[in-house]
């Protein structure tokens, strides 16, 4: 079974969006154990899009089409789909019925044109998963089948991951399990953790039981993303467990500072709150950054007292009391750490100082950053050259010294 992704927009050729879409379809039909071997980005034009498909049919057994499921007069998805199934569009009353309700719940009368996301190709079905208006398409032809997903990411997702996967899987006749589990890591290079594992790596591709691939993330750090298969849940989570034992067993616990959903932040905040700490902030060169992180998250307002955005030399004086210590350097990331504190009535906090560049300041290059980490009345210093441009030098600052923070915090709790 192979199947192959169309993502439907004039704006996704004039680069006005980004076709997110089709990578993460693509990402989860290689999970699922289904092979696609090519994606086309297409205009709303019903011509170019009929050949799209037809092409796409011609060479794979199942077309994936995201995006013209709206009710506009350029959503012309369905129509063509129509077309290629040499059929008519048939109107169907439930689902006028279940669109005009979901405006109703809103208070709102349904305008006509959403009628049309009630037509379906005549011997397709709509996808009973519908997050939003737009329902979606299942339509068989011949052997074959075409789904039409909406444009927009949160319905496409919901529709992939309930219902087009599963029934791509169903006429596969997969019925093996595929699972994920992601190791968050941070303080090591793609090329280092490919090394170190490079013996497993080798191992696996011969005994078939996981397979690991890394995503480096930026502030969300690098990714090692372990991937099993077998006949049921239980077993797929055995295997991914005695994997993950596997890899942490090489590559120490030190540098995976969660799994799957976890962050930086949040298993800081968390340690925090099992340690009974309150958490704060003094922020230079990452500008909030690291408050806007930490709260990001619901439900930290018992652990996160605040962060001081202290850009200014005469704030850090001022507000932080950070004395004669220079404004860049380790004695001033740590009078910040210390200040802050005190200032926000914290037990431990992080602080950032440094030159994001692109110019050089106080007489060091770019991406020179001095980090401070305290807890228990003790101030720890770490100073980094970033070879990157300014966004990167302030992300990478943020989880690194939410890092160090967190090996504090580790140490301390056993
Ligand atoms: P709607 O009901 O909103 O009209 P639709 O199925 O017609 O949905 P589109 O009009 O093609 O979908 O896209 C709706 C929005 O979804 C776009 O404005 C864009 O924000 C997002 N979107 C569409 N296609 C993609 C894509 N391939 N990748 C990422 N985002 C997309
Ligand atoms: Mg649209």
């Amino acid at each position: 079974m192979n199947c192959e992704v169309i993502a439907v927009g004039t704006e996704l050729l004039l680069g006005q969006i980004v076709d997110t879409n089709s990578s993460y379809i693509g990402e989860q039909l290689a999970l699922a154990g289904i092979d696609s071997h090519f994606q086309t980005k297409v205009g709303d034009n019903a011509a170019r899009m009929k050949s799209s498909v037809e092409l796409a049919l011609s060479r794979s057994d199942a077309v994936i089409l995201c995006g013209g499921l709206g009710p506009t007069q350029d959503d012309i998805t369905r129509n063509v789909i129509a077309d290629v199934m040499g059929v008519e569009l048939e109107t169907r009353q439930d689902l006028v019925d279940k669109i005009s309700a979901m405006f109703s719940q809103r208070g709102r009368q349904m305008p006509q044109n959403n009628l049309l996301q009630a037509q379906i190709p005549v011997g397709g079905e709509p996808i009973p998963v519908q997050p939003g208006t737009a329902p979606g398409l299942c339509c068989p032809i011949g052997d074959k089948v075409i789904y039409a997903v909406p444009g927009v990411p949160w319905e496409m997702t919901k529709m992939i991951d309930e219902f087009v996967l599963p029934d791509l899987r169903e006429r596969a006749g997969i019925t093996s399990v595929i699972a994920s589990r992601v190791l968050r890591t941070w303080g090591a290079s793609e090329s280092g953790l490919a090394e170190t594992l490079a013996d497993e790596i080798v191992r696996l591709d011969e005994t078939g039981e996981a397979t690991i691939a890394f995503l480096a993330s930026g502030i969300e750090g690098l990714k090692v993303r372990i991937t099993a298969k077998a006949a049921s849940q239980a077993e797929v989570d055995a295997k991914l467990a005695a994997e993950e034992a596997q890899v942490r067993s090489i590559i120490g616990d030190d540098l995976i500072f969660g799994i799957d959903d976890d962050t930086m932040e949040t298993v800081v905040v968390d340690l925090c709150r099992q340690q009974g700490l309150k958490l704060g902030a003094a922020e230079s060169l990452t500008g909030g950054l690291i408050g806007q992180r930490i709260t990001a998250h619901p439900g930290v307002s018992d652990v996160f007292q605040g962060s001081i955005v202290s850009y200014a030399d005469s704030v850090k004086a001022q507000v932080l009391d950070t004395g004669d210590a220079a404004a860049i350097s380790d004695e001033g990331a740590k009078a910040m750490a210390i200040g802050a504190a005190k200032a926000l009535g914290a037990d431990c906090t992080v602080a950032v100082t440094g030159v994001a560049g692109p110019a050089p300041a106080g007489g060091y290059k770019p991406g020179t950053v001095f980090m401070a980490t305290y807890v228990d009345g003790v101030a720890e210093t770490l100073m980094v050259e970033w070879p990157f441009d300014r966004k990167r030098t302030r992300e990478f600052t943020t989880i690194t010294v939410l890092n160090q923070l967190r090996k504090r915090l580790m140490a301390r709790s056993v």
